[in-house]
């Protein structure tokens, strides 16, 4: 369910017309409806109701704008961040320090001394040396770092091979087996609470049985430290749920993900730690963009947009399928390939697909783009850094300014001694 429907045949975020949005803003430009995002956090955290004791971090990286962050704290949702960047702006928007979990298999010396400086809530250990790291930097600040360890359950979670992070070949965590003795090992450090233990099996899972199945490894490894003496008080499940993208897509409900978590875990007795991305922000926006030609081809007509691959990557990265609609519908169709400016024949949104048809001038919206969107987006081909729009009922603000080529080019410089 979300909030951009067609009234009087024009598509609409919440009650302003995405017409009013091109004409002042200009396209491309990313539309976020504050109620959707609000009804998906509400739902997540409903489907979890079984559950007793919890803690839901929204994984920042897939919408980290200020705007969008802000309504989710007052959701009373933490964040799971993966870079000091992400961290810093996980307070600015008002999450509170202590319910900020840091995650990420790259932290670098300085990150964690940040995460300790600004009292965050947990760090996810992703291997032995960061956690020896982590130590040594609490303990020169004379503090304790609330810790769980990343482990890599060795399941195929079934989604593209680019979000897939819970193999034994992926590099996310250490090893299930090797697990209880480096748990020991980090247990006995100064500096360091160990208090649990962390999984991430990849993204956008359009089946609950590798979440089930890595969720039941985990629950062995639990008993098995708890055997050993651990006191094991915490365990973060990850995020991972997908979102339909094409209409006929058919993804677990929050709400079966959430019995299903409920069932594997009754007898864990730990606080369940929950880092959802895309279910939550996947469906809260739009990519708003304007056809600007469509060329003959030699398949079928290119429908050439204003919006490319910079603005939108997960089509050229992951050959991920976004809906593509007409915000002024005909209800005639035309079969097209949907193509970006961009220099690269990999700026492809759809090939010979059946859309709504558009001509020169019109508008039409890249659905589901809330997730993965915004966030990724480069000024590749020195084009404009993509604005983003928050609406909520009749008023919208501009969250995130329209970066223009201009301001990236005034922060180079030509060397002097170049001629
Ligand atoms: C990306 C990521 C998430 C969120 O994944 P979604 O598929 O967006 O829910 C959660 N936890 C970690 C550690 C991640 O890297």
């Amino acid at each position: 369910m979300d909030h951009f429907e067609y009234r009087d045949g024009v598509l609409h975020a919440e009650d302003i017309p995405l017409p009013q949005i091109a004409e002042e803003i200009g396209t491309p430009v990313y539309v976020y409806s504050r109620a959707t995002l609000e009804r998906h956090a509400q739902v997540f955290a409903d489907a979890l109701k079984d559950i007793p004791k919890k803690h839901i971090a929204f994984a920042i990286k897939c919408n980290p704008n200020l705007g969008v962050l802000r309504v989710l704290a007052r959701q009373g949702y933490g964040a799971d961040v993966v870079s000091g960047g992400e961290l810093e702006r996980a307070l600015a928007a008002g999450m509170a320090a202590e319910d900020i979990v840091f995650s990420g298999v790259g932290k670098t010396r300085a990150e964690l001394a940040l995460g300790l400086d600004r009292g965050i809530g947990q760090f996810n250990i992703e291997h032995e040396p960061e956690g020896v790291a982590l130590s040594e930097i609490a303990v020169g600040k004379e503090t304790t770092a609330r810790a769980v360890l990343r482990v890599n359950p060795d399941v195929d979670a079934g989604t593209h091979a680019k979000i897939s992070t819970g193999k034994a070949e992926n590099k996310f965590g250490v090893g299930i087996d090797a697990a209880p003795a480096i748990f020991d090992r980090l247990s006995a450090l100064p500096g360091l609470k160990m208090r649990g233990v962390a999984l991430h099996i990849g993204s956008q899972l359009t089946s609950l049985d590798p979440l089930e199945a890595a969720f039941a490894r985990v629950g062995r490894l639990v008993a098995e430290l708890r055997a050993a003496g651990h006191s094991i008080t915490h365990v973060d499940l990850g995020g991972g749920l997908g979102v339909p993208y094409r209409p006929e897509d058919n993804p677990p409900t929050p709400a079966e993900y959430g019995a299903m978590v409920a069932r594997v875990t009754k007898d864990w007795d730990v606080t369940l730690m929950f880092e959802p991305g895309r279910v939550i922000a996947g469906n809260t926006g739009v990519l708003l963009t304007e056809v600007l030609w469509v060329k003959p081809g030699a398949v079928s007509p290119f429908v050439i947009v204003d919006a490319a691959m910079n603005d939108l990557a997960r089509p050229a990265l992951y050959d991920a399928y976004h809906d593509f609609v007409a915000v002024r519908p005909t209800g005639e169709k035309m079969t097209a390939s949907i193509v970006g400016p961009v220099c690269e024949t990999g700026d492809t949104f759809a090939r010979d697909r059946v859309i709504d048809k558009v001509a020169a001038g019109d508008l039409a919206a890249f659905r589901t783009a809330g997730a993965y969107g915004a966030t990724m987006a480069s000024t590749y081909n020195s084009r404009s850094l993509v604005p983003e729009v928050l609406v909520d009922g009749d008023r919208y603000v501009t969250v995130a300014d329209r970066i223009a080529a201009g301001t990236i080019m005034a922060a180079e410089r030509v060397p002097d001694w170049i001629d």
